[in-house]
């Protein structure tokens, strides 16, 4: 690992002035769960750690208006055990729970997991030259693509790794970004980048700013959703395929639905040809099995990911049955 110098930030101001032009200059830490590991591979080489850990007041979880306000700082398994969360965003709850292990959901931070780098095994092989560390080729796509997307259209194809960044897309959520220059709230709709914008980030964040807070809006009693991920192993792993869904219902009918896909792109990937399956229906066992069919509709796998296409289908129309 290369020396670097660690700065605990007493407070927000401390940190974001403290952060460079330039992501070599200077990386923020939450909990270093994964920054930690890619700065031992050589993936990111920051001369400096900003510790945002020592920043008070960014971890809390409470209600204001009609919004529940998630801070930075707040680990993964406060938010998938706070009551308000798991009653009024009741996806966001179940995709916090089954983040990796219990061990990394006490260290790993909220703003960590949606900031967190993919897992694409060409981008974390120190060794290869990839699109996302400056190279002009994706290897996934001559290479083995098993984990890798089916939407997103390249040229880059990882897929996105969080699972709170898949539940939280499903809500109206807002990212309060800081900077020495102010702050701005950001559509979490805006956040990710796919890679033909920019295939070496996976968000909007510049070098010199960080996330203090996330904002979601409460949705009414007559909305509920859930959270359905698909895992090689039952312990503990990341997505293979995931599924976010949050349904307004009146009765047996749907009147409003967010149907996001996690594992299927380089950004939570909202399928807008399911929720047209959904919308304005009554639910049923037909209707399911249309909403899981139109999410994969216009997908397009490579060589070695075409069980993903079947993985959709399922949860998505399973999600659908479980939620009614
Ligand atoms: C074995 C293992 C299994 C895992 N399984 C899963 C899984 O199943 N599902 C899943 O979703 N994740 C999984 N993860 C990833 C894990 O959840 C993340 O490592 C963790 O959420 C990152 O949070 P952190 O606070 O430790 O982030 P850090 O490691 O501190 O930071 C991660 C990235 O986010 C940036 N960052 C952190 N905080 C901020 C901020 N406030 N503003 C701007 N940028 C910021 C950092 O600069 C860094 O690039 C797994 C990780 C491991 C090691």
């Amino acid at each position: 690992m290369k020396n670097f110098a660690l700065l605990n930030a007493r407070t927000l101001d401390e940190a974001v002035s403290s952060l460079g032009t330039d992501w070599n200059e200077a990386a923020v830490m939450s909990g270093g769960t994964d920054l930690i590991g890619s700065m031992k591979r050589y993936i990111q080489t920051p001369e400096k750690v900003v510790n945002l850990k020592t920043v008070s007041g960014l971890e809390e979880i409470r209600s204001e208006n009609e919004n529940i306000v998630i801070g930075a700082e707040t680990k993964i398994a406060h938010v998938a055990s706070d009551s308000k969360v798991s009653e009024h965003l009741t996806a966001l709850s179940m995709a916090a729970g089954n983040v990796a292990s219990p061990q990394i959901r006490n260290m790993g931070t909220i703003s960590g997991n949606i900031c967190q780098r993919p897992r694409c095994w060409y981008y974390r092989d120190t060794e290869v030259p990839c699109m996302k560390k400056g190279g002009i080729r994706c290897y996934a796509v001559a290479g083995v693509n098993t984990y890798h997307a089916i939407y997103g259209g390249g040229p880059c194809h990882i897929v996105h790794p969080s699972d709170t960044a898949v539940a939280l897309s499903a809500f109206d959520t807002t990212l309060t970004i800081v900077d020495k220059y102010g702050t701005k709230d950001v559509p979490f709709s805006e956040f990710f980048v796919l890679p033909e914008e920019d295939a070496s980030r996976e968000n909007i964040l510049k070098p010199f700013q960080v996330i203090s807070k996330i904002t979601v809006k409460a949705p009414g009693d007559n909305v509920k959703s859930t959270f359905i991920k698909v895992q090689e192993r039952e312990a503990w792993d990341f997505a293979v395929a995931s599924v976010a869904l949050s349904m307004k219902m009146e009765g047996t009918a749907c009147r409003e639905a967010s149907v996001i896909l996690g594992a299927a792109a380089p950004i939570p990937w909202r399928s807008e040809a399911a929720e047209n399956e959904l919308t304005g229906k009554n639910i049923t066992e037909t209707v399911a099995v249309a909403a899981g069919r139109a999410a994969v509709a216009d997908s397009t796998p490579m060589t070695d990911n075409k069980y993903k296409v079947e993985l959709f289908t399922n949860i998505v129309k399973r999600a659908v049955t479980e939620l009614v």
